[in-house]
């Protein structure tokens, strides 16, 4: 199998055994790169330089018998929302065009750390506004399954890069969704982990209180391996929890065999039914099924509130959005446009250039955004919209608790549908937040979830994902109980989901979309 189509735990068994070095391995995954990505475009920057010479130093470090840790030599692509030092971050944006970081995200550092490579930055919707990538000020990415259609977003790129095999692992964030959605739509796996387990230094926030990053990856270990890399406390960041992780990788490891004897396994009563696709909720069911054969104790569970949750994201996300990109005022980073005003001869002042910089810099989305959270904090509306948000919020998190009582885990579909077509809904904005309602919850209340493929849902062929999901700080439930699901689904399809399909590179070219196959 050549490197680029293994998973990360067998690349690191791989360099372990001496059987390859982390030079040949980042090599083959720049080349596949090359190879696809003009037809993907799931990066916005490659840095086949740094990751190689990264490369060469984890080699040079075994060869004395040194390692930094499990993944030490395994490449990875971050997501253009997380600060690297001396390497672009764009956050999908204009305004940011140019930005050279002076430092490090904490995640960024903890990949360092651990001896990883980075091989470039990934595509987003600007400001991970959005759950198409359509929304990035660089042009949409394509769905490796096929390149009519979205990635999912706001990490469109982490989820295509991973699932093309351009990266065996890949770091998204997820502030409603855009982990866990674009896992469902490309057949990778996804984890959004406890709110505060994962440090946000160094991630360009969108909304405080729910953003995270995690794992993007092909299997639930290799996320298992990564999250532990990247997570645990951090004192730079005043969110992150004291407390050390569980154990996420023994859990994954543990769930393997595919045995949920006793595991007591919620179905969410209110993520199903209307507004998700047949094919979706068959696979889902397929899901509960085999997790009933392997032992779980399958209940239903109601969860009256999260029929609200997406109502409340969409007060308390532009809120704290409208509020966070107020930092952006043409002075301290990227993009400056200057108009020539004059009016009275004078040049243009601080607040032309501000404007101007915003109007040209900030896409649709983002104005939207930033336009309705300044309406709903605004005085007098205050506690009519913002306040009222918040109480929802917690209604939210009390029916969790509730169902936690009952429940070991909660499961439903990740996403209502199966990739959209690119075009299809960039237009309408409340169709495309459609796609988080079933992942938004689990942001409003901080608990963990995960994402693994359940299947082909639609005549096109096309993945869905089953969500797992977990109270605060069991992140090692999601992971356990994910395990179980990906080996019980692997031995009823005789392998991993992403064998099945299409090839991106076929004779004669690269295949630019099922209806056009060939073409390009
Ligand atoms: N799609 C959601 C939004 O547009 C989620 C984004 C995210 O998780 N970053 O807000």
């Amino acid at each position: 199998m050549s490197p680029e189509r293994r998973t990360a735990a067998a690349l690191a068994d791989a360099l372990a055994a001496g059987e390859a070095t982390s030079v040949e391995v980042t090599q083959a995954h720049l080349d596949r790169i090359d190879e696809v990505d003009g037809a993907l475009h799931a990066f916005l920057h490659v840095d086949a330089e740094g990751a190689l010479r990264d490369a060469a130093a984890s080699d040079a470090r075994r060869a004395a018998g040194e390692s930094w840790g499990p993944l030490d030599g395994i490449p990875i692509a971050v997501k253009d929302v997380m600060a690297t030092r001396g390497l672009p971050t764009t956050c999908g944006s204009r305004i940011l065009a140019g930005w050279v970081p002076p430092y490090d995200a904490t995640v960024v550092a903890r990949l360092r750390a651990g001896g990883l490579p980075i091989v470039g930055k990934t595509n987003m919707d600007e400001f991970a506004m959005g759950s198409s990538t359509e929304h990035s000020a660089w042009g949409p990415t394509h769905n490796p399954w096929d390149l009519a259609r979205i990635p999912g977003g706001s990490g469109g790129g982490s989820a295509a890069a991973v699932a093309s095999y351009e990266a065996p692992l890949a770091i998204g964030t997820d502030t409603g969704g855009s982990i866990r959605q674009p896992g469902a739509v490309t057949g990778t796996v996804g984890v959004k982990p406890t709110y505060g387990g994962v440090s946000r230094y160094g991630l360009v926030a969108l909304a405080n209180s729910l953003d995270q990053a995690g794992p993007v990856t092909r299997t639930v270990l290799d996320a298992a391996l990564l999250h532990e890399v990247i997570g645990g406390h951090d004192p730079l960041d005043s969110t992150s929890i004291e407390q050390p992780l569980p154990a996420l990788v023994e859990a994954a490891r543990r769930g393997a065999d595919g045995d949920l004897t006793g595991v007591r396994v919620g179905v969410v009563k209110e993520l199903g039914g209307e507004g998700y696709q047949a094919g979706v909720l068959a696979r889902f069911e397929e899901s509960v099924e085999l997790m009933t054969k392997a032992g779980a104790e399958v209940v239903e569970v109601s969860c009256p509130s999260f029929v609200h949750a997406l109502a409340t994201y969409y007060l308390i996300l532009p809120a704290e959005a409208s509020s966070n990109l107020a930092r952006f005022d043409a002075m301290r980073y990227g993009l400056r446009v200057t108009p020539d005003v004059a009016e009275n001869g004078a040049g243009p002042s601080a607040e032309d250039v501000m404007r101007a910089t915003r109007e040209a810099g900030f896409g649709d989305e983002v104005k939207r955004r930033i336009i309705l959270g300044t309406y709903a904090l605004s005085s007098g509306y205050y506690d009519a919209y913002y306040g009222q948000a918040q109480k929802v919020r917690t209604l939210v998190t009390r029916d969790f608790a509730a169902a936690f009582g009952h429940a070991d885990v909660l499961v439903s579909p990740t996403a209502p549908t199966t990739a959209f077509k690119i075009g299809e809904k960039v237009d309408d904005p409340l169709a495309m937040y459609l796609n988080d309602l079933a992942t938004i919850p689990a942001n409003l209340s901080g608990v963990p979830g995960i994402s693994i493929p359940s299947g082909l849902a639609d005549e096109d062929g096309l993945p869905a994902g089953v969500q797992i999901l977990a109270p605060a700080m069991a992140d090692d439930r999601v992971y356990r109980v994910g395990a179980a699901l990906e080996s019980l689904l692997a031995a009823e399809w005789g392998g991993a989901l992403l064998d099945q399909a299409p090839p991106l590179v076929e004779e004669g070219g690269l295949r630019r979309s099922r209806d056009h196959g060939g073409e390009g």
